[in-house]
């Protein structure tokens, strides 16, 4: 019995990446039985059926420490949100949306600003500062003057990896700087969203050398937050945390409307960004909307 990745699945076939090379294996017949499908991340142990043609079978798959919906993809490390300094501008409401999804998945989050030769204001530095405080590593990328990749791959290092952000921010651009190997045509993984189309394409992870796995689809295809619980967002603006036990209703508040709320307090002393709680009264109130609608 060998272990291993699985990075892709086929028409029934899933690849297993190993230490001895790369295996096409069918799923053993329990796993239908029991519902349980493997996924692509998964860690599995594979029956080597046969040595020259690289085939076997999974015999067991490994307890997942999470599971992606869309890309549908097991055991996620980190989240790379990619924004562009400049066209498309950013938007700061639709980072901390992705940052959400990111955190409700227990994702190492790392935001990458990419296209700063773009904007000689370096108005970035202001975004830089904010998600600083908060706690994330912020790299500023640009793949027109190679600057910042190499700290990016650093970053990145070891891990499966999920590249999200919107479509025209340099995501393919960032990868094929990274491995020219890879030559993706500038564009495609915003393609391979299939918009429009209906055919579902699986997710593959590519492997990067030193353990890490990048998947070839953007993270987070669908960004509504309607499967959140309005009491449950507030747990993913990290730095609020610091200062609910000061809240008079402390983890009750949703430092929204209440009395003595510490984190409204902080936000008016100039001790947290109000961009960041601007963006969860926006998205609160989205989830609200949204609840109420469906109740109706
Ligand atoms: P994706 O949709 O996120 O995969 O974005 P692409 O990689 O397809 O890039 C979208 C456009 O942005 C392309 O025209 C790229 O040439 C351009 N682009 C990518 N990176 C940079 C950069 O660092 N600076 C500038 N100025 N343009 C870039
Ligand atoms: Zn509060």
């Amino acid at each position: 019995m060998i272990e291993g990745r699985i990075t892709k699945g086929i028409g029934g076939f899933y690849y297993v990446e190993t230490s001895g090379g790369l295996y096409e294996c069918k799923a053993r017949g329990i796993f239908r039985k029991d519902k349980i499908t493997p996924l692509v991340g998964d860690m599995v142990e594979i029956e080597v059926v046969d040595e020259k043609e690289k085939k076997g079978v999974i015999e067991a798959i490994r307890d997942r420490k999470n599971e992606l919906i869309r890309p549908s993809i097991a055991n996620v490390d980190m989240a790379v949100i990619v924004f562009a300094a400049k066209s498309p501008d950013p938007n700061l409401s639709l980072i901390d949306r992705f940052i959400v999804l990111a955190e409700r998945e227990f994702l190492d989050i790392v935001i990458c600003i990419n296209k700063i030769d773009a904007d000689e204001e370096k108005d970035y530095m202001k975004i830089k500062s904010i998600y600083e405080s908060c706690g994330y590593k912020v790299v500023l990328t640009s793949t027109k003057k190679r600057i910042g990749i190499e700290e990016l791959r650093d970053q990145m290092s070891g891990n499966v990896v999920v590249l999200a952000g919107p479509s025209g921010v340099g995501k393919s651009s960032l990868l094929n700087t990274i491995d020219q190997r890879l030559e993706l045509k500038t564009g495609e993984i915003s393609e391979k969203l299939g918009r429009g189309k209906h055919t579902t394409r699986h997710a593959e992870l590519m492997d990067f050398g030193d353990g890490t796995m990048i998947a070839d689809t953007p993270g987070f295809s669908s960004l509504s937050l309607n499967h959140i619980d309005e009491k449950e967002l507030k747990e993913y603006f990290v730095e609020f945390e610091d200062y609910t036990d000061e809240c008079r209703f402390h983890s009750d508040c949703i430092h929204e409307n209440e009395p003595s709320c510490a984190v409204k307090n902080a936000v008016d002393d100039g001790k947290l960004f109000k961009e960041r709680y601007d963006s969860y009264i926006q998205l609160l109130n989205e989830i609200r909307n949204n609840n109420r609608r469906s109740r109706r």
